[in-house]
């Protein structure tokens, strides 16, 4: 374990700035670890050579502090395959705005991670390239669907990280590996070059070691791109979490997401942090978000209808796999067959059902009237309370093949994450201690463009509880 390593983001790019860490020094001290994990966690598609020849200079706000990067981003030149084999081989001929963005912020690509085939999945277990085991322990998996950069950052593979969060796919990865893990405002980041799963919902956000660096990184990834008409303005610069006590700060604990189905060490850890947030001045109370529990069903509706028809254009024609056959309705669909894996072919099939006419409105139309209603419930709380605070996944990390042949236990994991989703507002999810021996997560949420709010909140709970995290990777 090399001194270098062991620096957070922000103190990595501070020395850098400071002329005492040669850029390249870090970089290398990272692309060697990254390479040498093939055989142990899984977490990497592809890890860079160096850094770019044309790269940032090392006065640039990132200091040259190196990134690691979710499959689904468009990287020009880089295999970019969302986990799939439908993609294997295509290396698109752009780079994604947000990867783009933080490039020349001085953030330059490490390498690309494993995940989720077309992110979805809750365990990593669904990618075409392998799972990605959990550094915590190696029979675990690291939560999904962006298990690669979790477990990269949490292993020390990579200062920091992108993933994408559509129900839960930064949050709870985040919780399993003992990191920090941040689902921005939907809008607040480009999707321009994320390979879409549920347009509505795809949201790109920050895995760091800690909460300073996931602000650090967040500010120069937000801001409205002309090549994505949901991107927005942020309305305020993102700051660097300040602050000692909770004081004044409204805390609402939704009974929905707090109750059954939320393992018990994870409730122990998730009712000490509700006190230790009482004891920092915070207002602790109860509240309601009525229709919570409709989220999922919801989600697993929308979701995969949206999939359905996002992954219509891999047919091919355009990209990656081809199969043979004697005609073009042929070769599309062996090359679909061939390509695509159980789980993405189950929500072609919900999605294209949910959609067809005479099943529209009984399906996907009401599940958007359920999307309001949630959307409602989280307004209202927000009358009374600046944040709320629920677990981030109902238990630790499972065992590898737990879970696969039993796709709604798998859906679960998402319980406490998807409502923000579906209402397109900020959560992060923060580490909260260990139950027998691996990590849990805690979660803040806040309105919509909150995002300095519960970093500041994040930041103070992050503090008092004092969580290390370093055992992952010494
Ligand atoms: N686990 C959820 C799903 O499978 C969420 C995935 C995600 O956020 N990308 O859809």
């Amino acid at each position: 374990m090399t001194d270098v390593v062991s620096l957070s983001a922000a103190q990595a790019a501070e020395r850098v700035r400071a002329g005492e860490l040669a850029p390249a020094e870090l970089f290398e001290a990272y692309r060697a670890r990254a390479a040498a994990d093939a055989q142990d966690l899984n977490a990497f598609t592809w890890v860079a050579d160096g850094p770019p020849a044309d790269g940032a200079s090392a006065s640039a706000p990132l200091g040259g502090v190196p990134l690691a990067v979710k499959d689904l981003f468009c990287t020009e030149g880089v295999p970019s395959q969302s986990g799939s084999k439908i993609l294997e081989g295509y290396r698109p001929p752009y780079t994604a705005t947000v990867v783009e963005r933080l490039a020349q912020a001085g953030a330059p690509l490490l390498g690309k991670t494993n995940q989720d085939e077309f992110a979805m999945g809750s365990s990593n277990e669904n990618s075409a390239f392998g799972p990605v085991r959990n550094p915590w322990d190696r029979e675990r998996v690291p939560g999904g669907s962006s298990g690669g950069s979790a477990a990269a950052v949490a292993a020390a593979l990579a200062p920091w990280a992108l993933g994408t969060d559509t129900g839960g796919s930064i949050r709870q990865p985040a919780a399993l590996c003992g990191i920090v893990g941040l689902k921005p405002t939907y809008g607040a980041v480009s999707r321009y070059g994320m390979i879409a799963f549920a347009s509505s919902l795809d949201q790109a956000g920050p895995f760091t070691r800690d909460v300073t660096d996931a602000a650090l990184l967040l500010r120069h990834m937000v801001g409205q791109d002309t090549s994505d008409s949901t991107s927005l303005a942020f309305p305020e610069p993102i700051e660097l979490p300040q602050g000692v006590d909770l004081r004044g700060v409204r805390i609402g604990v939704p009974e929905e997401l707090t109750g059954d189905g939320i393992e018990s060490g994870v409730r122990e850890a998730f009712n000490g942090t509700l006190a230790l947030a009482e004891q920092l001045g915070a207002h602790v109370e109860s509240c309601s978000l009525p229709h919570a529990p409709h989220a999922l069903s919801a989600y697993y509706l929308i979701a995969p209808a949206e999939a359905s028809a996002n992954l219509a254009r891999f047919d091919g024609v355009r990209y990656g796999l081809r199969a043979d056959a004697d005609d073009l309705l042929g070769m599309y669909t062996a090359t679909r067959a061939a390509g695509f894996g159980a789980e993405v072919k189950r929500r072609i099939m919900l999605g294209t059902y949910a959609l067809s006419s005479g099943y529209y409105d009984a399906y996907y139309g009401r599940a958007q009237q359920v999307r309001t209603k949630i959307a409602e419930d989280f307004r209202a709380a927000f009358e009374r309370f600046d944040l709320l605070l629920t677990p981030t996944a109902p238990s630790v990390a499972f065992r590898l093949g737990e879970k696969v042949a039993d796709p709604l236990a798998m859906y679960l994991n998402d319980v406490c994450t998807v409502p923000m989703s579906l209402a397109g507002i900020p959560a992060l999810s923060i580490p909260n201690g260990l139950s027998d021996g691996l990590p849990v997560g805690v979660q803040l949420c806040g309105p919509a463009f909150s995002e300095n709010r519960l970093l500041r909140a994040a930041h103070v709970l992050e503090q008092a509880l004092g969580f290390d995290g370093s055992s992952a990777y010494v």
